[in-house]
């Protein structure tokens, strides 16, 4: 389908966002790689009177390490993700994940930013920054203000972002020494969304777990930080029964949709698997292996 009529604008800087967006309150939206708004609007399930193309904006792009926490611009693609060394170096987890995003094609395009902000449960960066405990940082015309990824999710394509504010930038605390990352995806082949995903991250020191998180995509209306499971991990050897008490606990927050991807409880114990896998993955990481 072709989508309905709309203005396009193209600022060149932040603050020109700012404006237009408080300029144009609710009927303008803003524009990144548009692998998920072209396709919503294609679908007339969007339908913005005004595009405001953040393409052309300075400052939003690149990879940078800032007084100890990694910065990403929210304008970098998947791509610029997969192929920077030193991200991959410092936060494994998201070379991981976005290389299990759709196809070469839509990640040379699609933004981290873009991937974060849309607010639908399938998209699998969501998950991977409450693993991290990233936080988003977000401009309007009140100026620039920060919220938890695990708090910025409220419902499907609902999110904290306020009418006339963007997302500029994603913050991410230095991973701490001795931490293990995993992102593991079930999907029905190459290029689709998840049956189900877990995203792990797990500190040991002295064979004794420090640090938890894991959250989930697509097994809920919004993805999930699975906190009752988190800490069911925390202060224990990571043993066989830590790890059951922690996968039962992420299983029981989940609420996915019966849909082309497989049955409720086919998809609930599709998220159970992927739980178990991501801690085991990330405990070997942890322990160097
Ligand atoms: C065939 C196909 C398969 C896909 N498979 C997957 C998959 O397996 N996993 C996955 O995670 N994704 C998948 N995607 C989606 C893809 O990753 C998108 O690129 C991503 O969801 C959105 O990023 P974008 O830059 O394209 O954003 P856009 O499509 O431009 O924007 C998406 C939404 O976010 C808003 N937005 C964008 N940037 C900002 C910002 N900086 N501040 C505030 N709001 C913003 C827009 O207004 C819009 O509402 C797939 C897409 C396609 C076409």
């Amino acid at each position: 389908m072709i989508p309905a009529s709309f203005e396009y604008h193209r600022p060149g800087s932040v603050d020109e966002v700012v404006s237009l967006l408080a300029e144009l309150g609710e009927e303008g939206r803003v524009l990144a790689g548009g692998h998920s708004l072209i396709p919503m609007m294609k679908l007339r399930l969007a339908e913005p009177a005004h595009l405001i193309d953040l393409t052309g904006v300075e400052g939003l792009r690149g990879i940078a390490e800032v007084e100890g926490a990694i910065h990403i611009g929210a304008m970098t693609t998947q791509a610029e993700i997969i192929k920077s060394d030193a991200l991959a170096e410092r936060c494994p987890i998201l070379r991981e994940a976005a290389e299990l995003i759709a196809d070469p094609q839509v990640r040379a395009l699609g933004t981290i930013g873009g991937n974060a902000a849309n607010g639908d449960p399938g998209n699998d960066i969501p998950a991977v920054m409450m693993a991290v405990d990233a936080a988003y940082v977000l401009r309007g015309s009140d100026g620039e203000r920060t919220v938890a990824a695990r708090d910025f999710y409220q419902g499907p394509f609902e999110t904290a972002l306020a009418v006339g504010e963007f997302l500029t930038a994603i913050r991410i605390p230095a991973p701490p020494a001795g931490q293990g990352q995993a992102y593991c995806k079930l999907k029905r082949k190459v290029g689709d969304y998840a049956i189900a995903a877990t995203a792990v991250t797990l500190a040991v020191d002295g064979g004794v777990c420090g640090q938890a998180a894991v959250a989930l995509t697509n097994v809920g209306i919004t993805p999930l930080y699975a906190e009752a499971a988190s800490t069911a991990l925390v202060g224990t050897a990571v043993d066989a029964a830590a790890v059951e008490a922690a996968v039962e606990a992420a299983v029981a927050i989940t609420d996915p949709a019966a849909d082309l991807r497989g049955p409720v409880e086919y998809r609930r114990h599709a998220a159970g698997v992927m739980t178990r896998r991501a801690i085991e993955t990330a405990l070997a990481r942890a322990k160097g292996g």
